[in-house]
């Protein structure tokens, strides 16, 4: 009989598909060597709770996947302020933008999605994207900051943000691209502006003094507030022997990336609301289980 390696898995992205990944790997085998890699520096989040979050329906802890005491408990190293900048194939390995460097037998791609926002003075104060909870938090941070506020995007996400900013008695334009209702009745808050978009954010250097639509009105602002649910954003595993499409890895059947021992789960691989992400990490893993359980029986 001969002695088995521990496994080392690393899982890039601690959300819905990660952390489901990780949970799932360190209470099967605790004495494997698991990292699980965050972009951010928060906890791990159920990001479909972030509009209840931000509306104060659930407190923080509420929406967090675990407890810090999480890591330690089940032997996983949670690596903070860790975005990935290129994934080495042959030599398994992960390169950080922060420029350390991990090694792998395992990997768990679960990167998901990144906001973008490409409209011409978009680096403005008081400009926002609603994607994370950092974002969550500034964005309540705002609420008592006084002035006008703008809320496009998401038609869902953007009429709960819009709501909030108006029970807090700011003036609020609320942008619906798609369908043609307007309102605009003297005294309504939210103003309904339907079939418009924001093309400009306008002012002089940082500071921000109104937004340009499609078809040229000027609306006043002191926030802007962008709903996104973002892009697939997986740039940092292309030009490996995974197939990069559309911004996504390309999968298989059982989540392989074009290699044995890589895996990619979530909306890294392909449209998944929260649930099909969380069952596609929790696959992933079972998947790495399955391939090592099999190592097993072969050297007994
Ligand atoms: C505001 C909001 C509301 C939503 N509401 C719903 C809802 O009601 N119902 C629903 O089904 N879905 C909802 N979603 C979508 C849902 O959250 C996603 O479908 C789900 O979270 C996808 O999970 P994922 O783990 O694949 O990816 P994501 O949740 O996108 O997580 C990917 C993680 O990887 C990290 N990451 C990305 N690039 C790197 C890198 N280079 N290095 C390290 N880490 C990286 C990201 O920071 C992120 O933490 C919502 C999303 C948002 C933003």
């Amino acid at each position: 009989m001969s002695v088995q390696k521990t496994p080392q898995v690393l899982i890039i992205g601690a959300t819905n598909a990660g952390f489901a990944a990780c949970r799932r790997l360190s209470e099967a085998k605790p004495d494997w060597k698991v990292t699980l890699l965050a972009q951010d520096d928060d906890l791990p989040y159920n990001c479909d709770l972030l509009p209840d979050y931000l509306e104060g329906k659930m407190s923080k802890r509420e929406i967090l996947l675990c407890e810090e005491g999480f890591f330690s408990g089940h032997n996983v190293e949670f690596a903070r302020s860790a975005a990935v900048s290129g994934i080495d194939f042959p030599r398994q390995r992960v390169y950080l933008k922060n420029n350390r460097r991990l090694a792998y037998d395992y990997l768990i791609v679960a990167g998901g999605r990144k906001p973008a926002l490409d409209i011409p003075g978009k680096g403005k104060e008081g400009v926002f994207v609603f994607f994370g909870l950092s974002d969550a938090d500034e964005i309540r941070r705002r609420l008592s900051i006084p002035g006008n506020v703008v809320v496009c995007g998401r038609a869902d996400d953007s009429r709960r943000l819009a709501g909030l900013f108006s029970s807090a008695g700011r003036t609020v334009k609320l942008l619906l691209k798609e369908g043609g209702e307007s309102s605009h009745l003297p005294g309504d808050n939210p103003e309904i502006l339907g079939g418009t978009d924001i093309v400009e954010i306008i002012g002089e250097g940082k500071e921000l003094k109104a937004v340009r639509l499609s078809g040229g009105k000027i609306v006043e602002a002191a926030s802007v507030i962008f709903c996104r649910r973002g892009n697939p954003c997986m740039d940092f595993a292309a030009g490996g022997e995974a197939e990069i499409e559309n911004g996504r890895i390309k999968t298989g059947g059982n989540l392989r990336a074009g290699v044995d021992n890589v895996f990619a789960c979530g909306e890294a691989a392909a449209e998944s609301g929260a649930e099909d992400a969380r069952l596609q990490g929790i696959r992933a893993a079972d998947e790495i289980l399955a391939a090592e359980s099999g190592k097993t029986e072969a050297v007994v």
